[in-house]
């Protein structure tokens, strides 16, 4: 199977931490998500240890929250002693609500509102990352307003291509996220930044893309990085604290794809960077990584009820779930890859090549093309794997489809952590 957590039992069902995807169903009902918490934790500690014994210190890894954000996982992110990625009021309020201590916290995002600094700085949010200097201006004054001094580091865009899908590469000089260096505007916000009397610029960060299977493009994006932080040691005098290096590491979805060892990913790239600073002789910064994607993902995986198949002679064959572009919205947005299996017949003849639909008023509500499992019929159970990460953050009500369940397997025993949306969820806000 795609990762060890998945098996298939004596009556021929999937499973996932040993529960049998059918009885899940059964109890839970259709689309469910199903987390496996032993693999969320496992991530986490992979990551944090890595980063501890190859970068040193006070290194360590944040949660990229957007992808997967609910009181469940801030609680287990606690618990496991990393920080957290934030990019939004409602993002921040629910770490909140969850008891996370935000200190440990970084806001994102290219446009926050005046609300939304606001809110991080009277909550305590430890870091701000500013992508822009109208923004520095506002965290500035607000941070004179409450009396206090905003750590903040700067997100650069250092002129890299991960050479991943274009919608989710970040790094490049054209793009909306960041500061670039290559132009001079970096130096212009360093400066800026340094010559504001409520902010303490702390350090530098980048992030290149997302689902990224290869280390160059973070040891070049490291070295870029390093480079600079000699750079404005050079300039200004500025000794550089947070080298944060952002997120981006591949996942397994599909057989062809490798699995990534994090451990010896983040040793390679560690082992790079090290050197680079040692040559540049500039004081070693903490290194801070941001995954999000490897830390859920392949904890997940979400189960839908088949209605039925249409089999169009001379062209192809669909199967129709009973979820799609409302709870999976990826492969309509970028034709994200996929594993599909039909988890209610795993050891049955797979000979049926199908397109699998969901159930909204959309051509592109796909959940994946040309899969090949056995004929499904209407009631049988269909898994996708690998859903852990922006699928449930990403999830909407097109089409006023309640949210799905989420449940998770902790030791053998399976509760829910968000609870199924209700037809009168749907309509609370309508007056
Ligand atoms: C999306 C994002 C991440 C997480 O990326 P993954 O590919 O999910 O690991 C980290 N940092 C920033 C700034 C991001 O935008």
């Amino acid at each position: 199977m795609l990762h060890k957590n998945l098996t298939i039992n004596e009556k021929g069902v999937l499973c996932i931490a040993e529960q049998d995807t059918v009885e899940l169903v059964q109890k839970y009902g259709t689309p469910l998500m199903v987390m496996d918490e032993a693999r969320i934790r496992r991530n986490f500690s992979v990551y944090k240890n890595a980063m501890e014994k190859y970068f040193g210190q006070g290194s360590y890894p944040l949660f990229a929250s957007k992808a997967f954000s609910c009181k469940y996982i801030y609680r287990i992110a606690k618990e496991e002693n990393v920080g957290i990625d934030l990019v939004s009021s409602g993002e921040l309020y629910t770490a909140l609500s969850a008891g996370f201590d935000v200190s440990n916290a970084f806001l994102h995002g290219n446009n926050k509102t005046d609300a939304d600094i606001e809110y991080a700085i009277e909550s305590g949010v430890g870091h701000f990352v500013a992508d822009n200097l109208t923004e520095i201006d506002m965290i500035d004054e607000v941070a004179k307003k409450h009396g206090k001094v905003q750590p903040i580091i700067l997100r650069l865009s250092p002129g890299i291509d991960p050479h991943t899908h274009a919608a989710i590469t970040t790094g490049q000089v054209d793009s909306k996220f960041g500061i670039a260096i290559e132009t001079g505007q970096a130096d212009d916000a360093v400066e800026y930044t340094l010559n504001k009397k409520n902010l303490r610029l702390d350090g530098f960060h980048c992030h290149i893309g997302s689902q990224i299977f290869d280390i160059k493009p973070f040891c070049d994006a490291g070295k870029l990085m390093i480079e600079y932080v000699t750079h404005v040691k050079q300039k200004f005098g500025y000794v550089t604290e947070i080298l944060n290096l952002g997120g981006g590491f591949g996942v397994r979805y599909i057989q062809s794809q490798p699995e990534l060892n994090y451990e010896d990913f983040i040793r390679l790239i560690a082992s790079y960077i090290n050197e680079e600073v040692k040559r540049s002789g500039i004081k070693k910064p903490r290194i801070i990584m941001e995954p999000g994607r490897s830390i859920v993902a392949d904890s997940a995986l979400t189960l839908y009820t088949v209605g039925g198949t249409k089999e169009i002679p001379g062209f192809k064959n669909y199967v129709s779930i009973d979820g799609g572009m409302p709870d999976n919205p990826r492969y309509a947005l970028y034709q994200a890859d996929y594993t599909v299996c039909l988890a209610s017949r795993m050891n049955d003849k797979a000979d049926f090549t199908c397109t699998v639909a969901g159930r909204c008023c959309e051509s592109g509500d796909l959940i994946q093309e040309d899969v090949t499992i056995p004929k499904p019929y209407r009631g049988d159970i269909l898994a996708v794997l690998v859903t852990g990460a922006y699928n449930y953050s990403m999830a909407s009500n097109y089409n006023r489809i309640p949210r799905p369940a989420v449940v998770a397997i902790k030791d053998g025993k399976v509760f829910e952590v968000i609870r199924r949306e209700t037809f009168a969820d749907l309509i609370k806000n309508d007056l």
